[in-house]
């Protein structure tokens, strides 16, 4: 059976950190949805150019197209097995859409790790973060920095810091989190899917308790 994580959390809780360690553990692909419009953005696609103006003030892309991107993606060959998805749901519509996805395909959502860490947080985290240009592998010059200063570990690229990571971007963003994003923890609580995980611990706890709670996902 294929199976479906969600990653939820804040902007900066540590979902793209534990995916890109937990999809290498446990074999599954990482489907990012910020990853997948940056590099639409990288490559100039008219998806790219839309979505630009939304991701430079931190507000959402709309529902319409983030779905139909998502469900390309989820259709492709690599995703037979399944998906950890990292950034999407980010509304309740888009987790409809997403069950009604996997419904077509006899599968369904199997656990929702959800990273929580307290707003004051989050701002430092993201401030502090780098991130790679060839595959957003993701830094922190204070909590997590690469061996070699502004190159990454795993394939030498260079290390960013992203424009929407500034701090007046990143409160918009938590906003935007607050009123649009958090009431999935409710949504997926209701489903018995949410595992609540303690984000501040040191990164290999975080993922010792996520995989823990997938391991006690449907
Ligand atoms: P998200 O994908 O949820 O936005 P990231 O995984 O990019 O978050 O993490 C945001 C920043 O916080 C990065 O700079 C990352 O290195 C750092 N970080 C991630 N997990 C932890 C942790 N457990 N403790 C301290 N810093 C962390
Ligand atoms: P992230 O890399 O997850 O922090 O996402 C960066 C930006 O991409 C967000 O601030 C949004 O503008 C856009 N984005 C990513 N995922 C979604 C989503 N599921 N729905 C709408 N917009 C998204």
């Amino acid at each position: 059976m294929p199976m479906y994580i969600v990653l939820l959390g804040p902007p900066g809780a540590g979902k793209g950190t534990q995916a890109e360690i937990v999809s290498e553990t446990m074999g599954l692909v990482h489907v990012s949805s910020g990853d997948i419009f940056r590099e639409n953005l990288k490559q100039q696609t008219e998806l790219g150019k839309m979505a630009q103006g939304y991701m430079n003030r931190g507000e959402l892309v709309p529902d319409d197209v983030t779905i139909a991107m998502i469900r390309e993606r989820l259709s492709r060959a690599d995703c037979v097995k399944g998906a950890l998805l990292d950034g999407f749901p980010r509304t309740p519509a888009q987790a409809d859409a997403l069950a009604g996805m996997l419904a077509t395909l006899n599968s369904q959502v199997n656990s929702v790790p959800y990273i929580s860490v307290p707003a004051e947080v989050l701002i430092e985290r993201l401030s502090g973060r780098w991130t790679c240009r060839a595959e957003g592998h993701v830094y922190h010059e204070k909590y997590n920095p690469s061996k070699i200063a502004g190159k990454c570990d795993v394939d030498g690229s260079e290390l960013y810091q992203r424009d929407d990571d500034k701090p007046a971007t990143v409160e918009n963003r938590i906003r935007v989190y607050m009123n649009q994003t958090s009431p999935l923890i409710e949504y997926y609580r209701q489903k018995g899917l949410l595992g609540e995980i303690d984000g501040m611990q040191p990164i290999e706890d975080v993922t010792a308790d996520l995989m823990a709670a997938i391991g006690k996902g449907k």
